[in-house]
């Protein structure tokens, strides 16, 4: 089996080492000899239709700015297409942004996003930096623990399309206000934390590879691997932030 990853905007928008959640896709595929493609898709980029999963880091509003019309004029058509069909999109934090409707900088003009997550992002003057605590709230893995860490000034608020990926124990999350983290609709995934994320969730990483093989070659149980690095990172991230 073979797995193709589209890495969008790799030059721009890889905030607190987000490209570390591809490798860890990349391993988590290999260690199970599932082949794997990867795809860098930066401004000017056409985005290819064989994709599995997209995935697109966190960036300043000045990244987003630069890259916004790319994102939506000349690749949302092909994106949106995508989603629509169930391919697995990531984003974090800044590119989870992009995902919604728009983003509101706090003081340059509103940057339209795809909108295949129904969330819109508006900022605020205090920015939510720190450790993040998060109890799932994704069907079939309510009540696991996500950890890491978020850094931005966007408030983001979910529309009724749209589900959060968890319930905030600890730290921010969307807005400070609502409890939420994250948004996920159909297989498209977004969330504040950096970290990055998938080195210290492995099951969100599995989540991702499962359904992006299933979608392509009927249900698919990936067998387990042995997390106990894993877990015991997360558990230490569990502990400094309780
Ligand atoms: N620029 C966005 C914000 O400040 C996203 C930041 C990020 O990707 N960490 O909210």
């Amino acid at each position: 089996m073979e797995i193709v990853i589209c890495h969008l905007y790799p030059d721009l928008m890889n905030l607190y080492g987000d490209k570390g959640n591809i490798f860890v896709i990349v391993k988590r595929a290999e260690w199970r000899d599932i082949d794997i493609k990867l795809i860098p898709a930066s401004i000017g980029d056409n985005v290819s239709e064989d994709v599995d999963i997209f995935f697109m880091g966190g960036g300043q509003d000045r990244e987003q700015r630069l890259l916004a019309p790319d994102l939506v004029d000349k690749k949302g058509v092909s994106l949106i297409s995508a989603a629509e069909k169930g391919v697995v999109f990531l984003g974090i934090c800044g590119g989870y942004q992009l995902f919604g409707h728009y983003y509101k900088p706090e003081n340059t003009p509103r940057l339209d996003g795809l909108g295949i997550l129904d969330v819109y992002t508006e900022a605020g003057e205090k920015r939510f930096i720190g450790n993040v605590l998060v109890k799932s709230m994704i069907d079939g893995y309510k009540d696991l623990t996500l950890v890491g860490f978020e850094n931005h000034s966007g408030r983001t608020y979910l529309g009724k399309n749209a589900r959060p990926v968890g319930e905030v124990m600890r730290g921010y999350g969307n807005n400070g206000s609502d409890k939420t983290e994250g948004a996920w609709q159909n297989n498209v995934f977004g969330t504040y934390l950096h970290g990055p994320l998938l080195p210290k969730n492995p099951w969100l990483a599995d989540l991702l590879l499962e359904r992006a093989l299933s979608r392509k070659y009927g249900e698919i149980k990936l067998s387990p691997l042995d997390d106990s690095l894993e877990s015991k990172a997360h558990k230490k991230a569990i502990e400094i932030i309780t």
